[in-house]
């Protein structure tokens, strides 16, 4: 990403760029793992970007974080322990945490420095999240985790940057065979999976990935405004019966957690799962 008269220039794609404003840049530095900034925008709020990506924003996060985890988690129905990996900013441990019931999180972030730094400028993603007792942070590369772990989680979520630079090793095949050695039985496997009109070859790798792995595999959809370029794809691998939940039990699950979420509803959850046309092209044939 590069900051131009004012602008920062998102250039995750080769021949499509995203601009926001920068009403005030706040960090830029160079962690071991990435280059790390934040700025004010003032339709966003808060953005950090890490290699010049947009991750999240304080705007717009809701739907991402609310989608990635109370899908997985309403639809399994009993989730006591929840892996993230990636998910420095926190956001996603904060919704993963609003279920009393998650007993707990180990939340596997490559970078410390992400971490330390939302802690400080993006309080307002993890709300907290960083001190509840049941949050296990490691600092460690996700993938390696994932090979030598012995832990069996409910549900496993890829909070990842895209398959560039440290976040490569969390779209390949021997990851997700990893990850599905690491779930219990009926256990969920969602995934960060890029926006499928400009990333529609990561979409289609990881569901070949899935397809050969579980027994119930494919994609939901929503859009996130900061993620340009139409909906975002979040994978799903189980080889259980989660995705057949019905709405009503959904809306029985989503009421006794106490959530009042600002994105998700048991219908969104549903409807989420519908896949237009070009979306479908995507999904791995035979
Ligand atoms: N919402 C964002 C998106 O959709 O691209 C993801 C946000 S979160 C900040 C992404 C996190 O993944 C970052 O904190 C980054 O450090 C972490 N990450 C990247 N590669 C990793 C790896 N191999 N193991 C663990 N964490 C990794």
């Amino acid at each position: 990403m590069s900051l131009r008269d004012g602008w920062s220039f998102e250039t995750l794609h080769a021949d499509y760029a995203q601009a926001l404003k920068v009403e005030t840049l706040l960090y830029d530095s160079e962690t071991e793992h990435q280059r790390l900034r934040v700025f004010e925008n003032n339709r966003f709020g808060r953005v950090l970007t890490l290699d010049g990506v947009v991750q999240t924003t304080e705007g717009d996060n809701f739907i991402y974080h609310e989608m990635l985890t109370h899908v997985p988690i309403l639809a399994h129905g009993a989730a006591r322990r929840v892996l993230i990996v990636g998910g420095g900013d926190g956001g996603m441990a904060r919704e993963v945490l609003r279920h009393a019931d998650v007993a707990h999180v180990t939340m596997v972030e490559i970078d410390a420095g992400v971490v330390e730094f939302s802690k400080q400028y993006l309080p307002g993603l993890s709300q907290g999240a960083f001190d509840d007792p049941r949050l296990e942070l490691v600092i460690a590369d996700g993938a390696d985790y994932m090979r030598s772990a012995r832990e069996s989680f409910d549900v496993i979520i890829i909070d990842s940057t895209d398959p560039v630079g440290p976040g490569e090793v969390l779209f390949t095949d021997s990851f997700y065979g990893h990850a599905r050695e690491r779930l219990a039985e009926g256990g969920i496997l969602v995934t960060q999976n890029g926006v499928p009109f400009l990333q529609p070859d990561e979409l289609t790798n990881t569901l070949r990935a899935f397809k050969a792995l579980f027994r119930d595999w494919g994609c939901y959809l929503a859009s996130v405004p900061s993620y340009a370029g139409g909906p975002m794809a979040f994978g799903w691998a189980t080889d259980g019966e989660a995705r057949r939940t019905p709405v009503d039990v959904l809306r029985r699950r989503y009421e006794a957690a106490g959530l009042a979420c600002d994105y998700y509803t048991p219908e969104v959850h549903r409807a989420a799962f519908a896949l237009p046309g070009y979306v479908r092209k995507l999904l791995p044939r035979g």
